[in-house]
């Protein structure tokens, strides 16, 4: 057996958990009487290291450990190197820029507490102690050098001043360094929240850069701002942690920090001008874990707010579903619709749809899906004058003929029917006309005799005038009775019209419309000016029907029994000027208002043209003599 070539020391010290490799190596030699650690590191073979090379070197740790007569892992855990060489900072792995041993820091209030390096004044965004909350020294305030290992004690400098000082008074100790000092002396597997994630060396990256990006600093290695700028790399890491302090609600106070500034920004929109340098940021990080917990904030954070209109792929597919879904631009829009920007765009801007976008310099015009998901369905539940044919089954002359008898549905309102810009029907609506129309049907029997179809029974009656509104209309008024064609017949095409019946009701209409008298025919009957006919038939005083094929109010006629009957209940002044006891004056209506006669109508009444009275009420004044 060969013997070992590694000697033992005579003496140990017992590491202490939260020192550094480097420093125990210090107290070992001091504490075996070694002029300088670099002895120690010869007696185990590694006489080319350095100290720092020896901290963050794995293969260090056997020959150590056997010189030193430690456990490997106690060593393990001091060193600031993982076993496959990355990083680590107790126990913890951490990006390479965050942990140094070529630059020795100390708290001398610590040292005076206890003489040894803390592994955790290695790290790099660390700027005061976290226990004492004094700046971290790396100069001997003696002489003024520049702290390093090549020293016989950690207690004082190599110029012999005593580095450790008693506490006079203690600094105030950010936040960020409590957390930073808690998070290191949690194990690994007892990580919770953002840092069970990200990691504690996640925690560090994340910090450092959003520190740098909410401040607006260049983002460099942590020690070089620190050289650079000690006061800024302090504000850096309260920054940052600020940003990280209660995940994710302060990442998003973080965000709303950085849009506020969006107007400084160049730039019209998109993720740039909202979140600076963030975006840039977030797509040139390679730690995935890190970019995955961020973008999952800011997705969070974006799906709140649909508005910020980007076109950035990797944000718009990174977002969760429900933000996806928020918004959708204009363009996509009308895909969904099936309509032209043209028609979407002023009718989304009169609907208030828009949420976000000039849309000038192409920025891109934002709805939200969830409204035009809506319009959608709106807009398939409307039916235009085409498709309003079709669910009727009738042709283009008798669709304008039933709505001229005024029997179709009220016309669709609202978003979808103005995105329609023309006449149209709630589909619904149609429906429930042509199954109403179809339910008054009876079975095809053979005692109906010959049937027609809707069209040609249309064309038995046409030379009266009248149309398809007037066949539908005598059927609604259960003067037609239709007969069940088919089943499957497409809307009113399903109907048949008995011949018989619709000879009939030809002549029934024929003889109705000679025994009506137009609005003038009647005025002249009456002895009165056509106007105050008008007048009296809009006031329902004269009783008219409208008569099928004529169009609108010059539609309406009276008939000759309603005019008998207005004869009988009415009359006006004229009938009695000249009668016993009425005087010859044209301002005789005056003068029976004036004997107590209230009149039904007139000037005084409700501003029509002539004075009319209740004929009961004029006999009787006649009585009166
Ligand atoms: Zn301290
Ligand atoms: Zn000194």
């Amino acid at each position: 057996m060969a013997p070992d070539p590694i000697p033992r020391l005579p003496l140990r010290v017992r590491a202490h958990a939260d020192e550094s490799l480097p420093g125990l190596i210090v107290r070992m030699a001091e504490e075996n009487l070694l002029a300088t650690p670099y002895r120690l590191l010869e007696a185990c073979g590694l006489g080319r290291a350095t100290m720092t090379s020896v901290a963050a070197d794995p293969a260090a740790i056997v020959p150590l450990a056997r010189l030193m007569g430690l456990p490997e892992e106690d060593l393990r855990r001091l060193s600031y190197a993982a076993a496959d060489g990355s990083v680590r900072l107790l126990g913890h792995p951490v990006p390479g820029d965050f942990v140094t041993a070529d630059r020795m820091r100390i708290c001398p209030l610590c040292l005076a507490e206890a003489p040894y390096h803390r592994a955790i004044w290695g790290l790099t965004v660390l700027t005061v102690c976290p226990a004492h909350g004094v700046p971290l020294a790396d100069r001997c305030p003696d002489c003024g050098l520049r702290l390093d290992w090549r020293r016989r004690t950690m207690a004082a400098c190599r110029c012999g001043a005593v580095l450790g000082r008693a506490a006079s008074a203690l600094g105030p100790v950010p936040d960020a360094a409590t957390a930073a000092c808690r998070l290191l002396h949690t194990p690994p597997d007892a990580l919770a929240g953002l840092a069970r994630d990200i990691g504690v060396g996640g925690v560090l990256r994340l910090l450092h850069a959003l520190g740098c990006i909410g401040l607006n600093v260049p983002l460099r290695r942590p020690l070089a701002l620190a050289d650079a700028d000690p006061e800024l790399a302090a504000r850096v890491v309260d920054e940052g942690w600020r940003a990280l302090a209660d995940w994710p609600a302060s990442f998003h106070g973080f965000l709303d920090r950085l849009r506020a500034d969006a107007p400084l920004r160049r730039g019209r929109y998109g993720l740039a001008k909202q979140f600076g340098r963030l975006p840039a940021w977030l797509n040139a990080l390679t730690e995935h874990a890190v970019a995955r917990a961020v973008r999952e904030a800011l997705a969070a954070y974006l799906s709140g707010i649909p508005e910020i209109p980007t076109r950035a792929r990797d944000v718009r597919t990174r977002r969760p579903a429900e933000a996806d879904a928020a918004c959708v631009t204009l363009s996509d829009a009308c895909q969904l619709l099936g309509t032209s920007h043209r028609r979407l765009r002023p009718v989304a801007a009169r609907h208030g749809l828009l949420v976000a976008g000039s849309g000038g310099q192409g920025e891109p015009l934002l709805l939200r899906r969830s409204s035009v998901r809506t319009l959608a369905g709106e807009f398939a539940g409307i039916a235009d004058r085409r498709r309003a044919r079709a669910i009727l089954g009738v042709g283009r002359r008798a669709f304008a003929d039933i709505e001229h008898a005024g029997l179709l549905p009220s016309p669709a309102a609202g978003i979808a029917a103005d995105l329609h810009g023309r006449a149209c029907w709630p589909v619904v609506a149609l429906q429930t006309f042509v199954a109403h129309v179809r339910s008054t049907a009876t079975r095809a029997a053979r005692a109906h005799g010959p049937v027609v179809p809707l069209a040609a029974a249309t064309r038995m009656i046409s030379g009266l005038g009248l149309g398809s509104g007037t066949i539908l209309a005598a059927v609604l008024d259960g003067r037609l009775r239709p007969v069940r064609l088919s089943t499957r017949g497409k809307g009113l095409a399903a109907l048949g019209f008995p011949v018989a019946a619709v000879e009939a009701l030809g002549v029934a209409l024929g003889a109705e419309a000679r025994a009506t008298l137009s609005l003038a025919a009647a005025a002249a009957e009456l002895a009165v000016k056509p106007e105050v006919v008008y007048q009296w038939a809009r006031r329902g005083i004269l009783p008219t029907v409208a008569v099928p094929g004529q169009r609108a109010e010059r539609g309406r006629r009276v008939r000759r029994a309603d005019l008998e009957a207005f004869r009988r209940n009415y009359a006006t002044a004229s009938e009695l000027r000249g009668r016993p006891g009425m005087s010859p004056s044209r301002k005789l209506a005056l003068e029976i208002i004036g004997r107590g006669v209230v009149p039904v109508t007139g000037p005084s009444v409700d501003g029509t043209r002539q004075y009319l009275f209740r004929r009961a009420d004029l006999e009787a004044l006649l009585r009166q003599g």
